[in-house]
């Protein structure tokens, strides 16, 4: 029998994951709030519905991409208490625990927090639905290529009947743990990203300075231990050629950092490195709004060498 496949949340990664899916020919249903989302993951081959009761009555496996944990909780949980935007009022009577039907599988590909995700598969096991945190990287590109990686947490028995989704829709999957370590894992991926993105305007910056350009500089410590994501794949994409255009907001970036930073303190740990990074994520609020793209943070490291205008 097909096993047909629901997206709630059609952004950068959402759209890509839905269209990615919709290739692979399941029979894909899509819901967001914005009507733009929708009418372009129309034209992918997706087909929009206007309700989350309809995505629902059609989807044997749903998969959420929102932008932070409290969207998730809301939307499979109900409840008054999470910030969401206005468009979200028009639908805040319906939630995923009210109208889901027992069998359904939650695959949440939102970063998350871990305490997030298991409240929500133990309130939704209640009622025969299960969910698994398989929050990603490899941005709208990774998405929409299918190219995209996993880390999963996720009952043995609940992944295996994901699997053929899963597959189709990424590149890579390790699965970590049970529900919520899919998020631990996630959040400290990110906390690396962060770090790697500002030492490397670092490392560019001083070798720029002492005559060696940031192209040559990228190409040895590419070739060398220095090399991270930052230096293979966001340097050359979207930094060096000045373009900040990889889909991944500044303002989602921050949240993760936050998530991290919240994760330590709740740990009882003092990771110094990462609280110096995560002080100059959140002191760049002066100056890069939310709406950025989160590889502008390196324009702090050095404005002329990075800046738009240079
Ligand atoms: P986005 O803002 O582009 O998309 C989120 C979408 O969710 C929006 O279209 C919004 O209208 C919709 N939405 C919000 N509340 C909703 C609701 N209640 N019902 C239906 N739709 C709703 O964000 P994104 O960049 O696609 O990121 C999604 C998640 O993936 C975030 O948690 C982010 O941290 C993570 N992520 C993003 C990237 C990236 O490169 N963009 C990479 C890895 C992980």
């Amino acid at each position: 029998m097909t096993t047909t496949v629901g997206v709630i949340g059609l952004g950068n990664m959402g759209g890509g994951m839905a269209a990615t899916l919709a290739r692979h020919d399941f029979p894909v249903f899509g819901f967001d709030l914005s009507q733009a989302a929708r009418d372009k993951a129309a034209a992918a081959g997706v087909t929009p519905v206007n309700s989350l009761t309809e995505l629902l009555a059609k989807s044997d496996v749903v998969i959420l991409s929102l932008p932070k944990a409290e969207h998730v909780e809301r939307l499979c949980l109900g409840g008054e208490d999470a910030p969401v935007s206005d468009a979200a009022e028009d639908h805040k009577a319906e939630s995923l625990l009210a109208l889901a039907r027992p069998g359904l599988i939650v695959i949440d590909t939102t970063t998350s927090t871990p305490e997030t995700s298991r409240k929500v598969a133990a309130a939704l096991a209640k009622r025969g639905i299960d969910f698994i945190d398989a929050p990603v990287s490899g941005g709208p590109k990774g998405a929409a290529s299918g190219s995209m990686s996993m880390v999963i947490g996720a009952e043995d028995e609940v992944l295996a009947r994901a699997k053929p989704v899963l597959e189709a829709m990424s590149g890579s999957r390790v699965h970590v743990g049970r529900c919520g370590a899919g998020n631990v894992a996630k959040i400290a991926n990110n906390m690396l990203a962060a770090c790697h993105l500002i030492s490397t305007a670092e490392a560019v910056a001083m070798a720029a300075r002492a005559g060696v350009s940031p192209e040559k500089l990228l190409e040895g410590v590419n070739a060398g231990s220095g090399r991270s994501g930052a230096s293979q794949v966001m340097f050359p994409n979207w930094v060096i050629n000045k373009a900040y255009d990889s889909g991944f907001s500044m303002g989602l970036m921050r949240k993760d950092v936050g998530l991290a930073s919240d994760l330590a303190q709740q740990l009882g740990m003092e990771l110094p490195l990462a609280n110096a990074v995560a002080q100059l994520w959140n002191e760049s609020r002066a100056t890069l709004d939310d709406s950025e793209d989160f590889c502008a943070i390196v324009q702090r490291t050095d404005p002329t060498l990075f800046g738009h205008g240079a």
